[in-house]
């Protein structure tokens, strides 16, 4: 029986093995996460999110400042149809965060080099680079981004918020005392 996984949470759909070709949208019994199913049983099935998720970050969620959501939420909302939007959506979102965290008021060139240097976070090391690459040609005006760069960045985007509360313990408390 054909199958399909979900992008988010990781769980099997079994689709109808009477079909044999597929272009439709279907949601993820378990989660939700609306998905397009394009293909077919013979030659394959492609599973793409419609819009990509906040999932996995609720533990640290009301650790974020009110424009850190706010960003990250856009960048939901523009995921599939504003690519480029969506990209700077998680840079503004990752700078303000780590304004937070570093101190001062830099641009994120600036924080990936502290990250770079920080012992707490060696374990991050490669969405730590991801950004140092992208950070020159974010907000070029002779530069669009692609659906599948705004989705590298954005589930990046994820990995180091998650990664930077879960070693940073002080900044979880920092964090808890934030004015909404
Ligand atoms: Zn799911």
């Amino acid at each position: 029986m054909p199958t399909i996984i979900c992008p988010d949470c990781g769980k099997t759909t079994y689709l109808d093995p009477e079909i044999l070709h597929y272009d439709w949208e279907i949601a993820c019994k378990y989660c939700f996460t609306k998905m397009k199913v394009k293909g077919s049983t013979s030659k394959g099935i492609i599973v793409t999110r419609m819009r990509f998720s906040l999932r996995g970050l609720e533990q640290y969620w009301d650790y974020l400042s009110k424009i850190e959501q706010e960003r990250l939420e856009e960048a939901v909302y523009c995921s599939k149809f504003a690519p480029t939007a969506c990209e700077s959506m998680c840079f503004d979102a990752l700078c303000s965060l780590l304004r937070r965290l570093y101190g001062e008021k830099k641009e994120l060139g600036y924080y990936t080099k502290k990250m770079e240097k920080d012992p707490n976070l060696s374990d991050l090391s490669g969405a730590i680079s991801y950004f140092y690459h992208k950070r020159n040609q974010v907000d070029h005006p002779e530069r669009t981004s692609n659906p599948l760069e705004a989705e590298s960045t954005f589930s990046m985007t994820k990995r180091l918020i998650l990664g930077i509360f879960k070693n940073k313990p002080d900044f979880v408390n920092r964090s808890r005392s934030l004015k909404r």
